[in-house]
């Protein structure tokens, strides 16, 4: 229980610090992406300044023209304006191209002023991204035309690449670190609710074992008393009240007991190699009474191969029995109980399956729990305390194996205990 709960806390932690930690890692991509992108359009604004400022008016042609004689393309590295630059383009103010350097642009310019990324399908250029500007050059007679200048994207590109790879192994180590930290803090978080549960634990065992001598002294001498007064009916209706609440308090405070005692694993020295066809066998008639008092049909189906497991045979019987005890309490009259012996690889499953009146949807999840009842009325006309099946869990759980319930209203239930073949570790 206490280890389930560690390990949901350490989920839990490792799940929040984690999506915190993969936003982070998202926050910190797109703030760099973002940055990159900026410094390169800056640049890029720039050097298409610098080449704006050299547009004049060329009165042999009568145009706009921009000097681009100087302006060697990438590769060349030779001028640092044009330095990482694809292509530069002139187009006057009707959008027509003058004159460019680089990859063969289109004779009319067909983008709107402002940045785009682009692939162009100019096979030339391999196919790359491409961060273009262009940019109205404006004199002062209105625009004098448009420069377009390009530069690749690889660079940023491969820088971004980087950084993701380094955060691709940077969020699972830390991720790795978070659920560490997560394990050990929720061990020190789980410390004192441990210690407090065992020393409810402690006190329930001890309560109900003070709680015993005095309740079978109650009980004898309520019996001794019914026996003395056997011929005065004054007294005898509140002696045979009296010894009933005492049994039902005996069994009650022996279940807490129980409880108390079998929290956990079990000590190596209470587990014995039980043939179950056999156990089982052995417990069957002391229902049969019962069973037939309430014209109930009780059957016991074993295979015919032995299926043995390392149990304590005192709390396996204790199972079976509120098992079977429930089985014949909640089936009515005309109904069937059967009790299954089933043999699966690696286990051993137990079925108790009745015909009774099932129990509703909502309830299921609760049954096991401790004094839980699904209807105060129908638990109390059986004399129920609602510890029966808690008991069984505990113990199927002590011997590392589950308790599983099927149940359909009106229809009947299956309670099934699958025990591991081997010995518990
Ligand atoms: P109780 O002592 O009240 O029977 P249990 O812990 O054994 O307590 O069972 C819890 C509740 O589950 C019971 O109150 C009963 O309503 C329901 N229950 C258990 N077994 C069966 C069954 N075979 N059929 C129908 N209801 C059942």
């Amino acid at each position: 229980m206490f280890n389930q709960s560690r390990r949901n806390l350490a989920r839990w932690f490792t799940l929040s610090m984690g999506s915190i930690l993969v936003l982070f890692a998202g926050v910190i991509y797109q703030i760099e992406a973002k940055d990159k992108r900026e410094a390169l359009d800056r640049l890029l604004l720039d050097k298409t300044r610098i080449m704006a400022a050299s547009v004049h008016y060329d009165v042999r042609q009568n145009q706009t023209a921009v000097d681009l004689t100087n302006v060697p393309l990438l590769g060349s590295g030779s001028h640092p304006l044009a330095e990482d630059l694809i292509y530069v383009r002139w187009y006057n103010a009707q959008g027509r191209l003058v004159r460019f350097f680089g990859a063969a642009p289109a004779n009319q310019l067909n983008t709107s002023p402002g940045y785009q990324t682009i692939q162009p399908a100019d096979p030339l250029l391999q196919h790359r991204w491409l961060r273009q500007i262009t940019l109205p050059v404006e004199g002062r007679t209105g625009t004098l035309g448009y420069l377009q200048v390009a530069t690749p994207l690889t660079e940023t590109h491969n820088q971004l690449q980087e950084l993701q790879i380094a955060l691709t192994l940077a969020v699972p180590i830390a991720l790795g670190l978070i659920g560490l930290a997560g394990w050990l803090l929720s061990g020190i978080a789980m410390q004192p609710i441990r210690q407090s549960y065992q020393q409810l634990q402690r006190f329930t065992a001890d309560a109900s074992h003070e709680l015993r001598s005095p309740l079978s002294a109650i009980l004898t001498n309520a019996q001794v008393g019914l026996m003395l007064a056997s011929d005065d009916s004054r007294f005898q209706p509140s002696l045979e009240n009296i010894v009933d609440s005492a049994k039902s308090m005996g069994s009650l405070v022996n279940n807490l007991l129980l409880l108390a005692r079998h929290q956990g694993k079990l000590a190596p020295e209470s587990f014995k190699l039980l043939t179950l066809n056999q156990f089982l066998a052995e417990i069957v008639p002391q229902f049969r009474v019962l069973a037939e008092a309430q014209d109930i049909q009780l059957e016991y189906e074993q295979p015919e191969q032995a299926i043995k497991v390392w149990a304590d045979p005192d709390l396996l019987r204790q199972v079976i029995e509120n098992l079977l005890s429930n089985a014949c309490k909640y089936t009515s009259t005309g109904g069937s109980v059967r009790l299954r012996l089933v043999p699966h690889p690696g286990w051993a499953v137990i079925q108790v399956i009745d015909t009774g009146i099932g129990i509703p949807e909502v309830d299921l999840p609760y049954i096991f729990d401790r004094f839980y009842r699904v209807d105060t009325a129908r638990s109390l006309d059986s004399g129920g305390s609602g510890l029966g099946l808690a008991i069984a869990q505990q113990i199927v759980q002590a011997h590392s194996g589950h308790l599983h319930v099927k149940s359909v209203i009106g229809q009947g239930s299956t309670f099934q205990v699958e025990l591991p073949l081997k010995l518990p570790s």
